[in-house]
């Protein structure tokens, strides 16, 4: 039988309509949505490329924070992924996660790339502006999503004593600030004297950080230190796997308590 072109539209459309009101109806009913469903989180893992960032020997070999900040970042991401958020970062790599013994130093590859251009990760503003427009792209695609943007850090310190983590987080960021705090405080990580700082608070010697400023349109955003280049025990954790772990768990855990 010869069908009409126009009533096989038809059915076509109707077809088509009753599933996706059927996927509309699947979607309100999900009984197993991940705790961060809703989410578009940008991971800002620090330096890369031709910028190691903060480094100290160990046993001859150089730690380099930018290739463990990667692998932290890499962990969140796989974390909140399997929550349902839909998770981006800055920049790309060849390399995965590394459960390596903590003695067995990451070799300083150099290979990140940034995820706007493909380009080689450099230090400098030009560098930081591509990590942003990235962002605010990501933001841009995802206006009916909560958005966050986690720039992921070590410092260093001249007092090798202080030890733990900082959250610096602009002033208009307080909930995202205060999710960090609990989560990382109940993980017993802060740093004892003043964990979470204002975004260019001279008092505490915060630089005003480009990142965090209003170039970034993300509206929740923190930087986080993870701890101190110069303290013993912060290098010893930084080369922990196990301790990484921990650290991408509090992260994803104050974006499920946000
Ligand atoms: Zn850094």
């Amino acid at each position: 039988m010869k069908v009409p072109i126009r009533s096989v539209s038809v059915l076509v459309a109707l077809a088509v309509a009753t599933s996706l009101v059927q996927a509309q109806t699947r979607a309100r009913s999900t009984p197993n949505r991940g705790s961060l469903y809703g989410w578009v989180v940008v991971l800002d893992p620090g330096h890369g490329g031709t910028d190691p960032g903060s480094s100290r020997i160990h046993n001859g070999q150089r730690v380099a924070e930018s290739d463990y900040v990667y692998d932290v970042a890499l962990r969140v991401r796989r974390l909140a992924t399997a929550r349902q958020a839909v998770v981006f970062m800055t920049l790309t790599s060849g390399v995965g996660e590394r459960n390596w013994n903590a003695s067995r130093v990451f070799p300083d590859a150099r290979t990140e790339r940034f995820a706007l251009d493909q380009s080689v990760v450099r230090a400098g503003t030009a560098g930081l502006s591509k990590r942003l427009s990235y962002g605010n792209r990501v933001g841009r695609r995802y206006p009916n999503h909560r958005q966050a943007w986690i720039s992921i850090h070590f410092d260093m310190l001249r007092d090798g004593e202080i030890g733990g983590v900082r959250i610096i987080v602009p002033d208009t960021a307080l909930r995202l600030a205060r999710a960090l705090d609990n989560s990382f405080g109940n993980a017993r990580r802060l740093r004892d004297d003043n964990p979470v700082v204002y975004n260019g608070d001279q008092n505490h010697g915060i630089r005003r950080l480009f990142v965090l400023g209003p170039g970034n349109r993300i509206r929740e955003k923190a930087l986080i230190e993870l701890g101190n280049f110069n303290n013993q025990t912060d290098l010893w954790r930084i080369r922990d796997w196990r301790v990484r772990e921990a650290y991408a768990r509090a992260i994803v855990q104050a974006l499920e308590d946000w």
